[in-house]
């Protein structure tokens, strides 16, 4: 891990093991912190914020995150081929989202956006009280200072620099906790920024631990400025609750329950492709639409055209190109998800496709693509996120309904609506309480698009003008007009 500027293995001497999710085998072992580990991070974090210069240095900045890039991109191959190993994610995925697409421009979007950046606004001069003088006034952004950055395993390196790219170029420090699941993408990014930038020492500070609460050291710490979190929603909602204490800041990506939207003009059979997206990297990312709609008036062929897209997705080793779909990543989470289409066969649901674990694959921790039919807006598996290979069917009757059913969820994070009528999908996505949308096949993601959830999918945005506003303070002020 690095702390303070050196690559260090802590002060605990334990080590926990990284596994492979598509053979189960022990890829290796890394160093395992404890909680003394974590308040020397911390420590240097603050340090590194109070008196390095880095959050008033912008040209350093600039710098610092263009030799990180280059860096990452020098060892692209590796981290390639060390994120399917740990991730278990289809190789042909890190051509996109999981790598290629945030090596492209997660660091070097903000990067060029720190001379972009309104810092400084002016107000107009103004005799507030009355009083006959007037006070010129500007509003300056500021750095918040240490972030405690929380992230999870599904997406590592995309969700890592999407976070670290904008906190960087706007000034802050941070400690960075990395997912026990998949650690080697985040000790790597350790290694290249000790051996290959300036960022001073402290600036980043990257602590790996097999023990999930040293995260609540940094919601809880009163050095620690801001927690940007993402995971899932319980354990958003800890974080919440931890950093209440020092009244921090919290930037929650959360999960969620997005719908996969066909209006009754839709084209299902060129479009009902899209359905089995939630198969996916097996089905583990966020934003993925789990939850199919479509007019009840239309169920039987929509339903034949979902099985059919969904038994065409290919799935096994991740190393193999020719597959889209991988593992989930570890046992635990299979058993979620096996337990998820259980408890849909209690109450009612009819399993179309898959169920369980397939015959072929008795290693690794693959779970079937699985259509589950007959959902009913009440049923646990229309409710609550499963992250699996698991697609639900509900039906509606008009556009008013399928709004009703799309925002009755906890969650409103993204989703996807496909019609003939460009201006009535557009309508329909007005009415939706989410914070992304794709119609008909428009892909919104990239570093300059804010991304974040409505409801229980989160709190602030990360990427875009709205991602690098999360990472600053505000300050106003005055002097005596001349
Ligand atoms: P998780 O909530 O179990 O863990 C996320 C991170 O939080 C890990 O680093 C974990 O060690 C840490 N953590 C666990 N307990 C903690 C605590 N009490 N205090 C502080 N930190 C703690 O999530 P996961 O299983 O790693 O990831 C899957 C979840 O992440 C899904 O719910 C998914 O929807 C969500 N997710 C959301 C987004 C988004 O941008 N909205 C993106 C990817 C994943």
């Amino acid at each position: 891990m690095l702390i303070d500027g050196v690559l260090t293995e802590g002060t605990t001497g334990a080590s926990f093991d990284n596994i492979d999710p598509a053979t189960e085998a022990v890829l290796g072992s890394v160093a395992d912190a404890g909680h003394a580990d974590m308040a020397a991070a911390i420590a240097a974090a603050r340090t590194a914020f109070d008196h390095s210069g880095w959050a008033n240095d912008r040209d350093l900045r600039k710098a610092c995150l263009q030799q990180l890039q280059d860096a990452l991109v020098a060892e692209q191959e590796e981290l390639r081929s060390e994120l399917v190993a740990e991730v278990g994610c289809p190789v042909l995925s890190t051509y996109g989202p999981q790598l290629d697409a945030p090596l492209r421009e997660a660091l070097v979007w903000p990067a060029a956006m720190i001379d972009e950046f309104p810092w400084r606004r002016s107000l107009c001069p103004k005799d507030a009280f009355g009083m006959g003088s007037e006070s010129e006034r500007e509003v300056w952004k500021e750095p918040v200072g240490v972030v405690g950055t929380i992230t999870p395993w599904n997406f590592p390196v995309e969700i890592i620099l999407n976070k670290l790219g904008p906190l960087l170029a706007m000034g802050n420090t941070c400690v960075l906790k990395p997912a026990p699941d998949t650690p080697w993408n985040a000790t790597r990014l350790g290694r290249l920024i000790a051996e290959h930038t300036d960022i001073p020492a402290g600036v980043v500070n990257i602590v790996v631990s097999s023990d999930h609460e040293l995260g609540e050291d940094l919601s809880s710490s009163a050095d620690v400025d801001m927690v940007a979190f993402t995971g899932s929603t319980a354990t958003g909602r800890k974080v919440m609750t931890a950093a209440a204490g020092t009244l921090k800041p919290v930037f929650l990506e959360l999960g969620g329950k997005s719908v996969n939207l066909f209006l009754d003009d839709a084209d299902l059979a060129t479009q009902m492709g899209s359905a089995a997206g939630v198969c996916f990297h097996a089905g583990q990312g966020c934003a993925i639409p789990t939850r199919l709609l479509v007019p009840a008036s239309r169920y039987d062929e929509a339903l034949e055209l979902a099985v059919e897209a969904m038994k065409r997705w290919a799935f096994g080793d991740p190393t193999d190109p020719a597959n889209l779909m991988g593992p989930l990543v570890s046992a635990r989470q299979r058993e979620r998800v096996l337990g998820y289409i259980e408890t849909a066969r209690q109450e009612g649901g009819r399993i179309v496709l898959g169920g369980g674990i397939p015959a072929e694959f008795p290693t690794g921790y693959f779970v079937e693509p699985t259509l589950i039919a007959d959902v009913t807006g009440d049923m646990t598996v229309a409710r609550e996120e499963i992250f699996g290979p698991v697609l639900v069917v509900q039906t509606f009757v008009d556009d008013d309904d399928a709004v009703r059913i799309a925002n009755d969820s906890d969650y409103g994070l993204s989703g996807m609506i496909t019609s003939g009528d460009l201006e009535r999908a557009k309508s329909v996505a007005r009415r939706i309480r989410t914070g992304t949308l794709g119609i008909n096949g428009g892909i919104w993601y990239g570093a300059d698009a804010p991304f974040g959830g409505y409801k229980q999918s989160g709190i602030g945005r990360q990427c875009g003008i709205e991602g690098l506003e999360m990472f600053t303070e505000t300050k106003t002020v005055a002097w005596p007009a001349s």
